[in-house]
């Protein structure tokens, strides 16, 4: 590959179905190759056209969209396939974050796949790798879980079976359902760290840590909207790498290089240290 930058990039691939990642919060994490091939492909496919339509107004893009979703997915796969097999170049994207990951695009795939059509990734934002990568958690070995599911006995089910394998357990949940799923986590995992990214890459972007009792006991205090990534320190502190070590509730003494440390929370502009 070429690191001149001046070397013109290859043209896209007719036939092909581009899986396109968007930002989850904030507009600069979109990547160059992103809006290269939001631009100059035929069709966009979009969970929600309305949304994507504001995304690709924020880049001055215009292009044709259709929508696709959980339920109308196995149709327009058949007419995606028709299209990318008359030579048309298809970027197929969320709302947010990376096709496919908790989120539907996956069932497309397969059928570009079977039909003998290229798919290829456009690889960026997701919610899940962000909060991983930055949390401090083992990331040698992860289990991601995406969504629980709805109802009780079987979101217990499922906390229980997932608290038997080895690694940091990560989970999405709605804003709506986070209380609840703290303290469905102080009786699946009472004595593991679990940490909550807030509303990543977003102005009001925290992360919160501690015993999931610890947790609950900060909810009471105060409620936190918006969305979130949870993350659940693996059995023994994991295998192969140091076991997570997060600061006590005092601010650092001085650490000017470190203004949001996890130390000291900001929050909505007020500063918190009352969570680890
Ligand atoms: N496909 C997306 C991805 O690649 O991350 C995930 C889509 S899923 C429908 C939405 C969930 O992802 C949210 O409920 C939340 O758990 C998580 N999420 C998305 N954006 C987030 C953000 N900015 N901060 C924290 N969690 C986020």
């Amino acid at each position: 590959m070429s690191t001149d930058p001046t070397t013109p990039l290859p043209p896209l691939k007719k036939g092909t179905l581009y899986l396109v990642a968007t930002p989850i919060g904030n507009m600069e994490d979109i990547t160059l190759r992103a809006l290269r091939v939001l631009r100059e492909c035929d069709l966009v496919a979009a969970e929600d056209t309305r949304h994507t339509g504001n995304l690709l107004r924020h880049f001055g893009i215009t292009r044709p969209m259709v929508s696709y979703f959980k339920f109308n997915e196995a149709k327009r796969s058949t007419e995606f396939v028709g299209r990318l097999k008359a030579g048309e170049i298809i970027a197929l994207v969320t709302d947010a974050g990376s096709p496919g990951i908790s989120d539907p695009g996956t069932r497309v795939v397969q059928a570009v796949r079977a039909a003998g059509c290229t798919v290829e990734a456009i690889p960026g934002p997701c919610a899940f790798v962000a909060a991983l990568t930055a949390s401090g958690l083992p990331t040698d070995e992860f289990h991601f879980a995406g969504f629980l599911p709805h109802k009780s006995g079987q979101r217990a089910n499922r906390l229980a079976k997932l608290s038997a394998l080895p690694g940091t357990l990560v989970l999405y949940e709605s804003p709506f359902r986070i209380e609840r799923l703290i303290a469905e986590l102080a009786v699946a995992f009472p004595t593991r760290q679990v940490v909550l990214a807030r509303e990543l890459t977003k102005k009001f972007e925290e992360w919160l840590h501690g015993t999931p009792l610890e947790l609950a006991a900060e909810w009471k205090r105060r409620p936190r909207k918006g969305e979130f990534v949870v993350l659940i320190s693996p059995a023994n502190g994991g295998d192969s790498q140091p076991e997570p070590t997060f600061p006590d509730n005092a601010p650092p003494e001085s650490d000017e290089n470190c203004p949001e440390s996890t130390a000291s929370l900001e929050i909505d502009g007020d500063r918190d240290s009352s969570v680890r």
